[in-house]
C-alpha cells in the first residue's frame, strides 16, 4: 500500500482529530484542502473535509475508501479553511464541526453541491373562487388545489411539487383554468425593502477625512493594521466604512462588514445596497436558505465583493479580502452561545492578521477589551466626537425616581405609575410639538413577576428557576427561558391569597401611555410583537415615516436606527441590567444606556433623554449623565485590573448540565477537582472558580453548573482545560460539558 493514497479529513460530526482514509489513486494530488468528500463512519457515512496527504498508521490498521467527491472546487477557499483551523483550536472544538458551521445550509450536509439556484421562484396562488370551482373529474388538479388551500392559499411551487408528485404540470393546468395564479418572485425579494437612494454625501466632515485617510493608507500599503474607529452616536461611522469599502473594491479587492442584527440596523443594510447595488452580498438567518446559498456562491464567484452580515459572515467567501469592519464591536450578539463558541468580532481580528488585511472596529461604546488594546497602541484609535453637521448630542438628565415616587400606601395592588412627572410634561411637549418619543424598558411582557400578598411566593416555571411574566396581550403567564405559557391563577397555589402582579414590562408601559396620551399612537418594538423580520422592518418604517409618535421597546430600539423626529428618549427603569450578576453589567449599562440614547436629536431638532432610576449615583448612569465615557471606562478597567477580570486576564467557563440534579453536582465536583490537580505553579497566577451552580441554576429541567479559570494567557489555562477534555468520556452521558472560550455573560 502506497502512503501517497492515504489521506485525512476531518469528519462533520462531533469528534475530535483528523482520520485516515484511502482515496483512488486518480484523486491523489488533485484533492484540495477543504474539499467536501463522503466517506463510511461507523455504520452511516459522513460528509468530511480533506485535509491533506497522510503517513501510512503504524500498524496495518483496515482503512476504508472514502465513498466519493462531493464537489471538484473546495466550497471553502484557503483563507477561511485558516481562519477555521484557528478557530477550531482556539475554541476547542473539532475542526469537520467548524468548518460546518462556516458553510450556508445547502453545503454542511452530505450532499453534492447544489446547482446554482435560479434568481426566481415560483409561486401558486389560489385565486378567489377556486375552492367553489375545484374540477370534481381531475383528481390530481383536485389535491393540488387542496394542498393550497390548505397551507393559506399560496405556496412555492416546489413546495406543492413536493407534497403532491406531478404536481407542477397539475398548477399549470389549474392557472389554465383561472382557478390559480403563477408568480414569479426574485429571490431576495425579502430583502426588497431594505433598498434605499440614499445620496452619497458630497463631503465629509473633518473627523471623518481623518479617519477615511488613516484607513485608506493602510489598505494603499497592506499589511495587518487594526483600527478602533471611535465615533459618538450620529458622527457618520457608517459614511467612514462605505468610503473605505469603496477605496477597497476600487483596487478590485474585497470587504466584510459585520453587524449585531440585519434586522435591527436595516438602514446600514440600504446604506451599501444603495452604494453598491448587486456587489453587496447578505449573510444572515433571516434569509430563505436559497438566498443564502446564493449569496454565499456570489461571493465565492467574485460576483458579488463586499458581505454584509451578521456573526457567521465573518467565514465568508470574500474574494481578495483586504477590510474587514465590525460595526458596534462592543454587540453582545457577536458572541455564538452554543457548538462553535466563538467571537466574531475577535476572529475578525484573526482573520484580518492572517490575511494582512485592514480591520476596523467601530463604536460609540467600545468594549473594555477593545479600548484597552487601543490604549496600549495595539489598535489605532480614530475619534469622531462630534455629531454629522455638529448636531448637539442630546441632553441628559436623570429622574431620582427615589424622590419621584414617595407616596401614601394607599393601593398596594397597584405599583406607582411607570412615568414620572418630569417625563410625563416632557413627552407633552415633545408630543405637542409633533415630534417622535422613544421609551426604553429592557423587559417584555406586562409583570415581571406574579407574587402573593399573603406568602410572598412568586409564581415560578417547574421546569427553569425563573419567574413567571406576566403577558397582558396574550393574557398568560410565560417562562422566557422555556416557553412555558399557562392560563393567569387567580389565587396563591401555596396558601389561596391574591395575587399582585409587580415589576414593569413593555406591555404596561404602552398601557400607561395610552392612558396617559390618547391621542398618541404608539407601538410596541420587541420580541412579542416583531414576530417575523418584515413585521420588524415595517414597524420600524412606520416609525421613521412619523406614523407612529411613540416607539415602546427593548434593546431592539437601541441599535443603529436613524429617526430624525425623535426629540425625546426616555429611559423607564435604568437599573434592570445594573443588577445582573456578572462582571460586565456595569459596562454592559452604560453601552445600552448610551446607544438608546443616541436615537435623540439625529434631525433638526435637538434631543434629549431623560432617565428614571433608584440608582443614580451608579457609576454608568453618573457617567451617562456628563458624556463621560472616557471617566467610566478608565475607572472600569482599574476594577477589572485590581480583580484580574478581562481585559487584563483570560477566561475559560467550563458549562456542566443534566437532568439530574445529584448527577451533574458530581460531575462539577469530579471536573473541578481534576482541573485542580492540573494547575500550574501558582507564580503562573492561573485561579480556579467553582464549581458553583449557574446564577440561572436551572433551566428547561435541566441542572446548570459553572467552573471559571481565570489565568494570565490562554497558555496557562491549557493543562487543566486538557484535563476536562481528557475525563469527559469518563462523566455520565446525561451530563453535557461544554467548554467556553473567552466567554460572554457568566449567567
Ligand atoms: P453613526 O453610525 O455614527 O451613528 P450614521 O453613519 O448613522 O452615524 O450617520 C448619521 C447621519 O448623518 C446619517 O443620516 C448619515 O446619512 C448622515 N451623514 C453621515 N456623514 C455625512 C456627511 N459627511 N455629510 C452629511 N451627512 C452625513
Ligand atoms: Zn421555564
Amino acid at each position: 500500500m502506497s502512503s501517497a493514497s492515504l489521506a485525512s479529513f476531518a469528519i462533520g460530526r462531533p469528534v475530535h482529530g483528523a482520520f485516515t482514509y484511502r482515496i483512488p489513486e486518480a484523486l491523489v494530488g488533485r484533492l484540495a484542502p477543504g474539499q467536501r468528500v463522503l466517506v463510511p463512519f461507523g455504520r452511516t457515512t459522513a460528509l468530511a473535509f480533506y485535509l491533506g496527504p497522510a503517513p501510512a498508521p503504524p500498524q496495518q490498521a483496515e482503512l476504508r475508501h472514502i465513498e466519493r467527491e462531493l464537489e471538484t472546487e473546495p466550497a471553502l477557499p484557503a483563507d477561511v479553511i485558516a481562519l477555521l483551523r484557528f478557530a477550531s483550536k482556539h475554541y476547542r472544538y473539532p475542526l469537520g464541526e467548524t468548518m460546518r458551521v462556516a458553510l450556508p445550509p445547502g453545503l454542511a450536509e452530505p450532499h453534492e453541491l447544489p446547482r446554482p439556484s435560479p434568481a426566481v421562484e415560483y409561486f401558486a396562488r389560489a385565486l378567489p373562487g377556486a375552492e367553489a370551482g375545484t374540477p370534481k373529474q381531475a383528481p390530481a388538479q383536485a389535491a393540488a388545489l387542496a394542498y393550497l388551500l390548505a397551507v393559506g392559499g399560496r405556496a412555492s411551487v416546489a413546495e406543492v411539487a413536493h407534497a403532491i408528485p406531478g404536481s407542477r404540470e397539475t398548477l399549470r393546468k389549474l392557472a389554465r383554468r383561472g382557478l390559480v395564479q403563477i408568480e414569479a418572485e426574485e429571490i431576495g425579494t425579502s430583502e426588497r425593502h431594505t433598498w434605499s437612494n440614499e445620496a452619497r454625501p458630497e463631503e465629509l466632515t473633518g473627523e471623518q477625512q481623518a479617519a477615511v485617510k488613516k484607513i485608506l493608507e493602510a489598505l494603499g500599503a497592506g499589511g495587518f493594521r487594526p483600527f478602533l474607529l471611535h465615533g459618538v452616536t450620529g458622527s457618520g461611522k457608517t459614511e467612514v466604512y462605505l468610503r473605505c469599502a469603496e477605496a477597497a473594491l476600487s483596487q478590485g479587492r474585497g470587504a466584510l462588514v459585520l453587524v449585531p442584527e440585519i434586522a435591527l440596523t436595516p438602514q446600514l443594510v440600504g446604506r451599501f445596497r444603495s452604494r453598491f447595488g448587486p456587489q453587496v452580498a447578505l449573510l444572515h438567518s433571516g434569509l430563505k436558505e436559497r438566498e443564502r446559498l446564493r449569496y454565499w456562491q456570489a461571493l465565492r464567484q467574485g460576483n458579488a465583493r463586499i458581505a454584509v452580515g451578521v456573526r457567521s459572515a465573518i467565514f465568508a467567501p470574500v474574494q481578495k479580502l483586504a477590510l474587514i469592519v465590525v460595526d458596534e464591536e462592543h454587540d453582545p450578539s457577536f458572541k455564538q452561545e452554543e457548538k462553535l463558541r466563538y467571537n466574531a468580532r475577535d476572529l475578525a481580528l484573526v482573520r484580518a492578521r492572517q490575511l494582512g488585511a485592514t480591520a476596523v472596529l467601530g463604536s460609540a461604546t467600545p468594549s473594555l477589551e477593545t479600548l484597552q488594546h487601543a490604549r496600549r497602541g495595539k489598535y489605532e484609535l480614530l475619534q469622531l466626537r462630534a455629531r454629522v453637521d455638529d448636531r448637539p448630542l442630546p441632553e441628559v438628565s436623570i429622574v431620582d425616581l427615589r424622590l419621584e415616587r414617595p407616596r401614601p400606601l394607599v393601593q398596594v395592588e397597584e405599583e406607582p405609575p411607570l412615568l414620572s412627572a418630569p417625563v410625563s410634561a416632557a413627552m407633552q411637549e415633545v408630543l405637542d410639538r409633533g415630534q417622535q418619543v422613544i421609551l426604553f424598558l429592557n423587559r417584555r411582557g406586562h409583570s415581571t413577576f406574579v407574587v402573593c400578598e399573603i406568602c410572598g411566593a412568586s409564581q415560578r416555571c417547574d421546569a427553569c428557576d425563573v419567574c413567571l411574566t406576566y403577558h397582558l396581550s396574550s393574557n398568560r403567564v410565560l417562562c422566557h427561558y422555556c416557553g412555558y405559557a399557562a392560563r393567569v391563577p387567580t389565587r396563591c397555589r401555596d396558601c389561596g391569597g391574591a395575587l399582585l402582579k409587580l415589576g414593569a414590562g413593555t406591555e404596561r408601559v404602552v398601557a400607561e401611555v395610552a392612558t396617559r396620551f390618547p391621542a398618541a399612537r404608539i407601538a410596541r418594538l420587541d420580541r412579542d410583537s416583531a414576530t417575523t423580520p418584515e413585521n420588524l422592518t415595517s414597524m420600524l418604517s412606520s416609525f421613521a415615516r412619523r406614523e407612529l409618535d411613540v416607539l415602546v421597546g427593548t434593546q431592539m430600539i437601541a441599535k443603529g436606527h436613524d429617526f430624525p423626529g425623535v426629540t425625546l428618549v426616555c429611559v423607564i427603569l435604568a437599573d434592570t441590567s445594573l443588577a445582573i450578576p456578572d462582571f460586565r453589567a456595569a459596562e454592559r449599562t452604560l453601552q445600552l444606556l448610551m446607544q438608546v440614547g443616541g436615537r435623540a436629536g439625529r434631525g433638526g431638532d435637538p434631543g434629549r433623554v431623560m432617565v428614571q432610576t433608584y440608582n443614580p449615583e451608579s457609576q454608568p448612569i453618573s457617567c451617562l449623565l456628563s458624556h463621560d465615557f472616557e471617566g467610566f471606562s478608565r475607572r472600569e478597567l482599574e476594577r477589572r485590573r485590581a480583580l484580574a477580570y478581562p481585559p487584563f486576564s483570560r477566561l475559560i467557563a467550563i458549562r456542566i448540565e443534566g437532568a439530574d440534579p445529584l448527577r451533574t453536582a458530581e460531575a462539577a465536583r469530579q471536573l473541578a477537582s481534576r482541573m485542580a490537580r492540573h494547575l500550574p505553579p501558582a507564580s503562573r497566577g492561573v485561579r480556579l472558580l467553582g464549581p458553583a451552580p449557574a446564577p440561572l441554576s436551572r433551566i428547561k429541567n435541566r441542572t446548570r453548573w459553572q467552573i471559571l479559570l481565570k489565568g494570565p494567557t490562554h497558555d496557562a489555562l491549557s493543562a487543566p482545560v486538557r484535563a476536562v477534555e481528557e475525563h469527559l468520556p469518563a462523566l455520565a452521558r446525561s451530563v453535557r460539558v461544554a467548554i467556553d472560550v473567552d466567554p460572554g455573560a457568566l449567567l
